[in-house]
Formats: C-alpha cells, sequence, structure tokens
C-alpha cells in the first residue's frame, strides 16, 4: 500500500524497504513549530533576519513528488525543496540520511584500502551559558585543528569524522557542546603509538588553552582478534557491529527534540532557539580529514550540509522505466501530507 483514503482524501505513506514509516508528517509538525519560533523571535527582538527564515523554514517541503516503482510499489523522493536552515527538523533528518549513507560508503572503502582499526573520541568542555556557546563553538573548532596537528595525534591516525553535538542542560539552563570524532588507526596503533585516555585529556586542554582537565571520552570500536578458522561468522558479525557503531555517530547534531521542548512556542524555547541559530548558522557542523576526506574526494560525494537533500543515494539516479509519479502537498488544517 502507497496510500490509504481516509474520507475523500488520500495520506501520503512511505515506507523503507524494510517497511519502516518515513516519518515526514512528524518531521514537517516540528518544523512548523520551528518556523513559529523564528516568528516569535522576529517579534522578539524585531530583526527582519528572524522572520526571513521563518518563512523559509514554513516552506520546506511543502510539496513532495515521488516516483513509484511499479514492482516494489516503493515511493523515491524525486522533488522537493528543502530550505536548508540548520535549525529545521525536515532538513536535520534529511541531512542524518545523508550523512548516514555516506559515512557507510566510506566506512567500507577505508576498510578495503587500508583496514584500519577505528576509535571513537569524545572531546568536551564544560557547560557553557547561552551568550558564550557560539564563541566556546569557535574556540573548540580551532583547538580541534590544533590537536590534530600534535606530532603523536598526526602520526597515530589515519584521518577522522568529526560531528559536533550541543545538548542542553534544561536545568541548569547550559549548553553542552561537545565533538564525537571517529578515527581510522593502523592496526600498529594499539603498539607504540598508542594514545592514552590521559594524553588524549591532556592534548585536548592543552590545545582548548583550558584551566581545567575536561572530560574525554576514547574507546576502541570493536577488538577484534586474530583469525582462526572457526571465528569467522564471528568476525562477519562483528564487522556488521562495528559498522552498526560507526553509523550511530552519523547522527545529525542537535535532535530536534533537543532544541524545542513540548509542541507550543514558549519563552525558554525562544532563548533556546535564539542562542543555537547564533551559533550554528553559517558553521560546519560536520567535518573529514585525511583517508576519509580523500575517499569523500574519490567518492564524489557531495556536500551533506548545503547540498542536495532530494538524492541521498547518489548512485541510483536513473529510476526504473515503469515509475509513475505521485505528489503529495502538507495541508494546513489537516497537518499531514495529502496526495493530490
Ligand atoms: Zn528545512
Amino acid at each position: 500500500m502507497t496510500y490509504s483514503s481516509e474520507s475523500n482524501y488520500s495520506i501520503l505513506q512511505d515506507k523503507t524497504a524494510t517497511g519502516k514509516k518515513r516519518d515526514w508528517k512528524g518531521k514537517k509538525v516540528r518544523s512548523s513549530l520551528m518556523s513559529s519560533h523564528y516568528e516569535g523571535l522576529e517579534k522578539r527582538i524585531g530583526a527582519p533576519y528572524y522572520g526571513k527564515k521563518a518563512e523559509k523554514i514554513s516552506n520546506c517541503a511543502e510539496c513532495l513528488t515521488f516516483k513509484r516503482e511499479k514492482e516494489t510499489g516503493r515511493l523515491k523522493l524525486y522533488q522537493a525543496y528543502f530550505c536548508k536552515v540548520r535549525l529545521c527538523p525536515m532538513c536535520a533528518w534529511r541531512r542524518s540520511l545523508k550523512i548516514a549513507y555516506h559515512n557507510k560508503l566510506i566506512v567500507e572503502e577505508a576498510n578495503k584500502q587500508y583496514k584500519p582499526a577505528w576509535i571513537f573520541l569524545t572531546l568536551t568542555v564544560k557547560n557553557v551559558e547561552g551568550d558564550q556557546l557560539k564563541q566556546t563553538i569557535t574556540d573548540m573548532m580551532q583547538g580541534y585543528r590544533k590537536l590534530f596537528q600534535y606530532k603523536k595525534v598526526k602520526t597515530g591516525t589515519l584521518g577522522f569524522f568529526r560531528a559536533l553535538e550541543i545538548t542542553k542542560n534544561h536545568k541548569e539552563n547550559t549548553y553542552h557542546p561537545h565533538f564525537h570524532v571517529l578515527i581510522p588507526v593502523k592496526r600498529n596503533y594499539f603498539g607504540k603509538s598508542y594514545i592514552k585516555q590521559a594524553e588524549w585529556t591532556s592534548f585536548w586542554k592543552k590545545a582548548m588553552k583550558l584551566d581545567y582537565t575536561p572530560i574525554v571520552h576514547v574507546q576502541r570500536v570493536k577488538g577484534k582478534k586474530g583469525i582462526d578458522a572457526e571465528a569467522i561468522e564471528k568476525e562477519v558479525r562483528e564487522a556488521m557491529e562495528e559498522q552498526k557503531a560507526i553509523l550511530e555517530i552519523s547522527k545529525y547534531p542537535v535532535k530536534d527534540t533537543d532544541v524545542i521542548r513540548g509542541n507550543e512556542v514558549t519563552e525558554e524555547n525562544l532563548d533556546t532557539v535564539y542562542y543555537l541559530d547564533d551559533a550554528l548558522s553559517a558553521r560546519r557542523l560536520i567535518g573529514y580529514g585525511g583517508i576519509l576526506k580523500d575517499i569523500h574526494k574519490k567518492l564524489n560525494l557531495t556536500d551533506a550540509e548545503d547540498g542536495d537533500l532530494v538524492r541521498i543515494e547518489e548512485d541510483d539516479d536513473e529510476v526504473a522505466n515503469e515509475t509513475f509519479e505521485v505528489m503529495a502537498r502538507w495541508h494546513v488544517g489537516i497537518k499531514n501530507y495529502i496526495i493530490t
């Protein structure tokens, strides 16, 4: 079933290959709420900047055109307008799908070419007040660059995928920006190139010029032992688990539920949107380095942050011959996508 009839209209139903519902409606509802917050900020601050963003977001994914595969009945997004505002929940969702897909390809290719081991690194600083958030992130970006210039880090690692995440402590009204970093390392990293957790911590402290000891987590993605015959099945399973763990950190930063709490425009939500907008606008939230950057380039992957959000999987742009179009339009009253 591609769509179901209710009264005299049909509601969009889009499912993945595994039958999971794609929640277009839910994302659009959250985007509309985000748009209302930008409107609220325009009223509060009086700057047209916020009104313009409100309008952009409210126009996001108003109309979706899909191609339907005749054989499987599955829908494939073919045309849509996405606003690309950093805090738009609809766009954040599309980006996270795209980043996850890219990372899957990149990790597969890196495994094939370099057979690296993988480690996860989490770099944090103390929570900050809203008005310090922007500067703190700027400092962290600089600190990060410095960190990867330290000799031991440079020689011990093969590259990185970095994602900035910001969570909020609602009780204390503070923000917690931190980096999730996925790092391929040579297999012999665990020998003499090994960087202990305490070293990562002191490198980060030094790079950030902090007067306190920051919390730094480091973890090997998967401990692979030497191959013996009967472990092959286990190997495969472990490789899959490793991949899953890797994709876990591809999730796009700021979850929208963490930005706006509840379903209404509130003063606290307006503050959150104000500070996050200020801190994140026109900023790159993800980055690749070393071999991962090279592979990203070699695979000709487009920009997941500012690029096309319609086509997620870039290789299959030619749609099967036997398709027809399905068009769905957002209906403000019904609060759902209606097939037109
Ligand atoms: Zn959008």
